[in-house]
């Protein structure tokens, strides 16, 4: 008799997203001709920028052309925009980082869950609370935890609460662990990491012997120069850190799909015999024998990003989001909430009103307001009390939704 892995079992049934649509479901049906906003998900709603729309099109001529066909593409990525990526993102920021050591990907979601293929299962692990939902959860298929208790955290997981009293980036743990997950800028509470704060963590996962996954998801939102946007800015952050990046936000790719993960080739970890490896060998070997690529059409497009004309309509994208946020912020404040995140970063983390729970907030505002925003508790048991707006949304969405809000709040 086949078995199942009996880790997925553990996972907590009611995943945020599907019990968000349920309960807008349930209120549609019930209200069928409510105008409903919806500021929940994080995706993305404006069109892809034209420079990689027509560096995809070429890309679909190349492939009808037998001189120019490509069938597999190296696992790692195409040479051209490995390059492209080390100059544009890492060394013109004065990071070390070589076209070899970037692995172009399908997404960031897959990634981050998939590095722990190339990690022990006795690793302590630390993610904060609240949190990008799927790195607990795919640490807990991984077997890397125990069972939920019922605030929904996992026994064997070190959380690292965040919250306004430490400006939502957590302390650097008094305990040691060998595996922490850093987000910034923020999802979901739009918090920003400065240079002195990640040097703090480097120092930690230097003398600890820690690995940080370091998740740059929204790096492209932060516009204050003086913010890092690659912990690769960090002295030593080679030495202990793997990132994560993605097309996703800041050039619409969502659906595309395409990303980059970046593994230095002077990183180690230990082997239970006690010797150092390489980790970028074993990622390297992971990549080669479980993935084929991204498809041609769709690096040519990435590709596209690092033009001149790319570099500035994906600056238009990302500053209308901006944008979006700002009225966000500024709106809801005006309205007497207190507000965090949202400036340098497309997520807005509002603290409920009058004590009122997560969920709580998300039916009233659903109902009085028929917007949809997710709920903080969503995240992490930490972020009871909190709520997340995204700024991914049409400027009239954003707008209305607002005065909505404003007007009953
Ligand atoms: N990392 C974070 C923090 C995210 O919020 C998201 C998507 O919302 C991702 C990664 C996923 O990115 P991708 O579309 O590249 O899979």
């Amino acid at each position: 008799m086949a078995t199942v892995n009996d880790n997925y079992l553990k996972l907590k049934a009611g995943y945020l997203f599907p019990e968000i649509a349920r309960r807008v479901n349930a209120f549609a049906q019930a209200n069928p001709d409510a105008p409903i906003i919806r500021l929940g998900i994080g995706d993305v709603t404006e069109p892809l920028p034209e420079a990689c729309r027509q560096a995809m099109i070429k890309a679909v001529e190349d492939m009808g052309d037998r001189s120019l066909f490509k069938g597999y593409g190296p696992e790692q990525g195409y040479e051209w925009l490995r390059e492209k990526i080390a100059k544009h993102d890492f060394q013109a920021r004065g990071c070390e980082i070589d076209a070899s050591e970037i692995f172009v990907s399908d997404g960031s979601k897959c990634d981050t869950g998939n590095i722990l293929e190339i990690f022990g299962h006795d690793n302590t692990i630390a993610v904060t609370d609240p949190v990008y939902p799927v790195y607990v959860d795919t640490n807990v298929m991984a077997g890397n935890t125990g069972e939920a208790n019922d605030r929904g955290e996992y026994a064997g997981l070190v959380y690292l609460p965040i919250s306004a009293e430490n400006n939502f980036t957590a302390e650097i743990p008094s305990q040691k662990v060998d595996l922490v997950y850093l987000c910034f800028p923020n999802n979901p509470t739009g918090a920003v990491a400065t240079k002195e704060y990640l040097k703090a963590w480097v120092d930690y996962a230097k003398a600890n012997g820690t690995i940080i996954f370091f998740d740059a998801a929204y790096e492209a939102y932060v516009t204050d120069e003086s913010l890092p946007r690659s912990i690769y800015e960090i002295e030593g952050a080679r030495d202990c850190a793997i990132e994560f990046r993605s097309f996703s936000k800041n050039a619409g790719f969502t659906g595309t799909r395409c990303a980059l993960t970046v593994v230095p080739k002077t990183l180690t970890a230990k082997a239970s015999d006690g010797s150092d490896v390489e980790l970028w060998k074993l990622w390297n070997r992971r990549q080669s024998t479980k993935f084929n690529g991204v498809s041609y059409i769709v690096q040519r497009g990435a590709e596209a990003v690092y033009s001149e004309e790319g570099q500035a309509q994906i600056k238009t994208l990302v500053n209308f989001y901006l944008e979006n946020a700002k009225i966000i912020r500024e709106q809801l404040t005006a309205a007497g909430l207190s507000v965090y995140g949202g400036v340098n970063a497309p997520y807005v983390w509002v603290k409920t009103p009058n004590g009122l729970s997560s969920w709580d907030f998300f039916d009233k505002l659903l109902n009085v307001c028929n917007v949809v925003g997710t709920p903080g508790s969503g995240f992490g048991a930490a972020g009871e009390g909190y709520f997340r707006i995204s700024a991914f949304n049409s400027r009239e969405n954003v707008v209305e939704a607002m005065k909505r809000i404003t007007a009953k709040f």
